[in-house]
């Protein structure tokens, strides 16, 4: 079995700033770091860190091969990865206050170039069983989910950050679903944050598929048909929450596809996710399996 994760790469700009800019204010930054990042990026070295084989499919622009260091430093494959000439590198202007809330600015560049020769190719290296692991920050999304459940492919989504794409994917083809509130909330039409409303609703709009529905500091559940299980945070001091979802889909996934139940997954997803926190940066923050297994809980 072959892990794939056809997603977005990016190169992360990140300010510090006293707050959140308002509308036309300007306002000065005194810190500026460079980091790889994008939902993709974060998913493939949250499970190469985990000690998951996989594969990584994308686009990056010329200005970004920084990435490719850091995806095979997690010892992620990267010959799907194609360097265009044509297109800027997708990047993220981020900015983090003092309480460690962020707010992103997201600009998706060589990331929307995805093309279907592109997906046939990458795909026609991969076989019924293997999984593919998709977030929403690249196009072509509904053509590489038709392909890969046509090749018997498994498919696990987060389908972050939402948008218009969305509605045009065939989501019952989803084998394992990452939602957050936010997500959850516009999937069921629920209008309510609150885990007793949105859990039921989740039950019923995908009935047939595992759901993983993350609420920030509340943790997270897993909903598979009748069963709902619950997993609280363990609490540290939050430094950025950047790259916090990332990190507890692929150490959830790694759990998964290394024979954890789905209980141990979502408590080995919860440490993961935890340190990540605790840690400044999107990918840089992503933790070893080793470092999980030794936070103390
Ligand atoms: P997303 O960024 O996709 O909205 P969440 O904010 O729901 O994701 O976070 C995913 C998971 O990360 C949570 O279910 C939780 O386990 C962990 N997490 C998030 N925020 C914190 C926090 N402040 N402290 C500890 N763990 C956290």
């Amino acid at each position: 079995m072959k892990v794939l994760n056809f997603g977005s790469l990016n190169i992360d700009y990140v300010y510090r700033v006293d707050h959140i800019l308002v509308r036309g204010e300007t306002l000065l930054s005194d810190d500026r770091k460079v980091y790889a990042g994008g939902k993709g990026l974060n998913q493939s070295v949250a499970l190469g860190r985990a000690g998951l084989d996989v594969w990584h499919a994308g686009n990056i622009g010329q200005e970004g091969k920084l990435l490719l260091d850091v995806l095979r430093d997690a010892h992620v494959h990267t010959e799907f990865v194609r360097i265009r000439e044509d297109i800027p590198c997708g990047h993220t202007v981020i900015q983090n206050d003092k309480e460690g809330d962020n707010c992103i600015l997201l600009f998706g560049g060589a990331n929307q170039g995805v093309t279907e020769e592109q997906v046939n190719d990458v795909l026609g290296h991969f076989h019924a069983g293997d999984y593919l692991i998709l977030q929403n920050e690249v196009n072509c999304l509904a053509v590489i989910m038709n392909k890969a459940h046509e090749r018997g492919m498994k498919i696990v989504l987060n389908p972050s950050p939402i948008n218009e794409q969305i509605s045009t994917l065939p989501l019952n083809f989803v084998d394992y679903f990452f939602v957050n509130e936010i997500e959850a909330g516009l999937l069921t039409g629920i209008k309510s944050r609150a885990a007793g409303e949105l859990v039921p609703a989740v039950r019923r709009r995908f009935p047939e598929t595992k759901v993983i529905l993350t609420l920030g500091a509340e943790g997270s559940f897993y909903i598979e048909g009748e069963t709902v299980l619950h997993q609280d945070i363990f609490r540290v001091e939050t430094v950025d929450t950047t790259a916090a979802g990332d990190t507890f889909s692929g150490y959830f996934m790694a759990g998964i596809l290394r024979g954890k139940n789905p209980a141990e997954a979502l408590r080995l997803a919860s440490k993961a996710a935890a340190l990540a926190v605790s840690r400044r940066g999107a990918a840089p923050s992503i933790p070893t399996m080793g470092e999980v297994l030794d936070f103390p809980a």
